[in-house]
This record gives C-alpha cells, sequence and structure tokens, in this order.
C-alpha cells in the first residue's frame, strides 16, 4: 500500500524539485549576468583610468625631456607653504612661489638649493654647498714648491715675489713709500711652463694659503653659481689669510665681450663682474693676493686689465735652452742618472718642449729603466722618452685636427 501511494506521489514530487532547481538555477543566472554587467562597467572605467594615465606618462615624459634639456638655474628654498615652495633665484635675489609635486616636497627643507627650469619648477635638488665649493676650490695650507724646483724663470720669480710676496711679508714698506701694493698678477703663457708652479711657490714662501679656482668651473656649473662662487672664493680667502688665490684659465670668465646674449654668456658677465668687484674691494681685505693664469692671453676683456686689477702682466714662455738644461736637472734630481747623461744635449734635443714636456721625458726614462731591469737611466732612455712623447704630441694633434675636420 505504502508503495502504491508512493509510486503515485513521485512523479509530482519530482516536478516540483525540477521546478525548484530551474528557478535556482535561474536566479543564479541572473546575478551572474547582473555580476558581469558590473564587472564590464568596472573594466570600462579601468580601460579609460588606463588612458587617462597613459596620457599623463606621455606628458610627464615629455616634460622631464624638456626639463632636462633646458638650462638650469640655482635657487635656495626659503620656505614650504601649502601654496607650494617660495624660493629665491641666485644671481638676481628675485622670489617666486613655485609648485612641486608631493615626492619632491617630501625631499625639500629650507635652505636647501635647487635647480630650477625656466618656468621656475623645481627640477631636483642640489647637494650641499660645501661639497660644490670642495670640489672647484682647491685649498693648499703649505704647498710643497719652492722656488729652486722652478727653472729659467729667473725674471718672472722676480716680478712675481715683488708683487706678490713684498706685500704679504713687509706691508710697511708700501706704507713707508705712499704707494698701493699691486693688487692682482696675471701670468700668461703656454700650458705646462709652471704658471700654477709660481703661484704655490710664493705661497709656501709667504707661509700663506695656496687657495685655487679654475675659470672653467666657475662658469660651467648651474646658471646663478659662479658669482656665488667668486664670493664664496674670496670668502675661504678671508678666512685663512694671509692667502694666495689662484684664478687659473681665467680666460673663461675673463673673455672679450660677445655680441650674443645667451644665458651662459650673461652668466659669464655677471661672473667676470663678481670678480671685478671683489678686486676692487681689495684694500680692504687685508692680506690677499690674487694671481690670475691664462693660457688665452688675446681674449682678455680689456676691463680685466685695468689699473688696480690686474696691473702686473707677466709672461711665462716657454724654456730657452738654458731654461730646459735647467729643467731637466730639476726633474733627474731624486733619479739615478748614468755617467752618460749629458744636460746640454739633452736641453739642445728637447725643442719647444715645455716644462711639463721634460718632466714627462724624464719620467718616461725612467719607465724605460725600469721595462729593462735597471735603476740607473741612461742617456738613450731620454733619447726613446723624447721620440715617444713627440709622438704622442703629433697623435694628439692629428687626432684634433680630425676632431676639427
Ligand atoms: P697650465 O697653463 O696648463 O695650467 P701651468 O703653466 O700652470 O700650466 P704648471 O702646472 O705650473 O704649468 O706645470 C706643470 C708641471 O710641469 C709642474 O708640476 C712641473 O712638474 C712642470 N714644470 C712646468 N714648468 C716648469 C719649470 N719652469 N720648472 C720646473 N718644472 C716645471
Amino acid at each position: 500500500m505504502t508503495d502504491t501511494v508512493e509510486g503515485v506521489d513521485l512523479p509530482y514530487d519530482e516536478e516540483a524539485s525540477r521546478q525548484e532547481k530551474i528557478e535556482a538555477l535561474r536566479e543564479r543566472l541572473d546575478a551572474l549576468e547582473s555580476q558581469n554587467e558590473e564587472m564590464r562597467d568596472r573594466l570600462l572605467d579601468a580601460n579609460a583610468e588606463n588612458n587617462k594615465y597613459q596620457q599623463k606618462l606621455e606628458r610627464l615624459t615629455h616634460e622631464n625631456k624638456k626639463l632636462k634639456q633646458s638650462p638650469l638655474f640655482v635657487a635656495t628654498v626659503q620656505e614650504l607653504t601649502d601654496e607650494g615652495v617660495v624660493i629665491k633665484q641666485h644671481g638676481n635675489n628675485q622670489e617666486a612661489l613655485t609648485e612641486v609635486t608631493d615626492e619632491m616636497r617630501e625631499d625639500l627643507e629650507p635652505d636647501d638649493r635647487v635647480a630650477v627650469n625656466n618656468s621656475l619648477s623645481v627640477v631636483k635638488r642640489l647637494e650641499n654647498e660645501t661639497d660644490v665649493r670642495a670640489r672647484v676650490m682647491q685649498v693648499d695650507h703649505s704647498p710643497e714648491v719652492n722656488y729652486e724646483d722652478i727653472g729659467g724663470l729667473d725674471e718672472q720669480m722676480t716680478e712675481v715675489r715683488e708683487t706678490v710676496e713684498m706685500p704679504l711679508k713687509n706691508p710697511e714698506m708700501f706704507d713707508d713709500v705712499g704707494i698701493q701694493p699691486p693688487s692682482g698678477v696675471l701670468l700668461h703663457g703656454p700650458p705646462g711652463t709652471g704658471k700654477t708652479m709660481l703661484a704655490k711657490a710664493v705661497a709656501n714662501q709667504t707661509d700663506a694659503t695656496f687657495i685655487k679656482m679654475a675659470g672653467s668651473e666657475l662658469v660651467h656649473k648651474f646658471i646663478g653659481e659662479g658669482a656665488k662662487l667668486v664670493r664664496d672664493l674670496f670668502e675661504v680667502a678671508r678666512e685663512n689669510e694671509p692667502a694666495v688665490l689662484f684664478v687659473d684659465e681665467i680666460d673663461a670668465i675673463a673673455s672679450k665681450r660677445t655680441d650674443s646674449k645667451t644665458s651662459g654668456d650673461a652668466e659669464v658677465q655677471r661672473t667676470m663682474m663678481q670678480l671685478l668687484s671683489e678686486m676692487d674691494g681689495f684694500d680692504e681685505r687685508g692680506d690677499i693676493r690674487i694671481i690670475a693664469a691664462t693660457n688665452r692671453f688675446d681674449m682678455l676683456d680689456s676691463a680685466i686689465l685695468r689699473p688696480g686689477r690686474f696691473d702686473r702682466l707677466i709672461e711665462v714662455p716657454k724654456p730657452d735652452e738654458e731654461g730646459r738644461e735647467l729643467i731637466f736637472q730639476i726633474h733627474t734630481r731624486d733619479m739615478q742618472t748614468a755617467e752618460d747623461v749629458d744636460y746640454a744635449e739633452l736641453a739642445e734635443m728637447a725643442t719647444d718642449a715645455s716644462g711639463a714636456d721634460i718632466k714627462a721625458i724624464c719620467t718616461e726614462a725612467g719607465m724605460f729603466a725600469i721595462r729593462d731591469d735597471r735603476t740607473e737611466i741612461r742617456m738613450g732612455d731620454f733619447r726613446e722618452a723624447w721620440e715617444k712623447i713627440q709622438d704622442t704630441d703629433t697623435d694628439a694633434e692629428a687626432g684634433d685636427a680630425v676632431a676639427f675636420a
């Protein structure tokens, strides 16, 4: 009986449960469809967002490229405000409010030096000022060059001593006579002839600090930096009195004015003006003597040669034969030379060599002896060394010719 009842009821129950299943499946399908819809919407949104980022990336890449290309100016961060960063430009001292990215902002503090572009946007933070100073200035409290280390420049040495050494050692002499000591000495002549040596020797002789800076370093840094570096240079000199300030390659900042009005030129002008004004205010500066050097005398602006500035111009030429002989003797002082080494013959051989060339010949001759397992250097080593140096010079000149072609 039970069986029969169950047998009759079964199709009804089956139908009901199938209906339920279908219902459930439909509901699931609906849910999935709406989920799908939602996902599609989100995908569209994400695509749109992606496009936006792509465009931003392109814009930033472009901007980045532009920023890297244009010249940069140096400024100091004054203040970080909600509206942006207040910066003060070097050179013209103008203040400006500029926006920065959040990452850059985290990196900045008041008094930081930054590089800004033409539109005064901060491009990057610069390293510490003392590092820049250390990189471009060479401060030597006791340079180890003596007058005896310099060959063939007796006249020049006397002039440098008169103009630099005497005012430092006996300032009262100038007071007694009632004249101002010359403020600056300009050494001019070909490379490697001993200009730096002369400046170092005079600093050594007067127990003065030797401070060297190259003109090219002053102007090839960030724009706006040159004039400040000149101020720093004199400040360092004042802190280290007595001091001999040696400005090498002065032509880089004191060339004849050109007609072009590029910002680079303006920068060079500003740097030179700063140098001139520091030199004009020289009398109050105390025990600081300034020696400048150049290989390009013909290029110099006459402003720098006016009386009261570099009023002693001293030519430092390549050595003559007698000078070359002396320089050979100086540079072989600590070498073991053989009996056959004839300095007069070496001087005659190395026509047109500068002091630096002669030093190179001596070092190279020593290398030939070492290669031959000898400690004694013979005349033959010097001859070979001279050949080699000449070849190197000719190769370098040929290289220059190719580069200019
Ligand atoms: P530059 O114009 O290239 O700066 P410079 O005229 O200042 O050159 P120095 O740096 O003084 O030349 O010389 C370079 C080296 O050459 C010296 O360290 C020294 O070894 C040698 N030298 C040059 N001239 C002389 C010289 N008159 N007597 C002895 N050595 C010299």
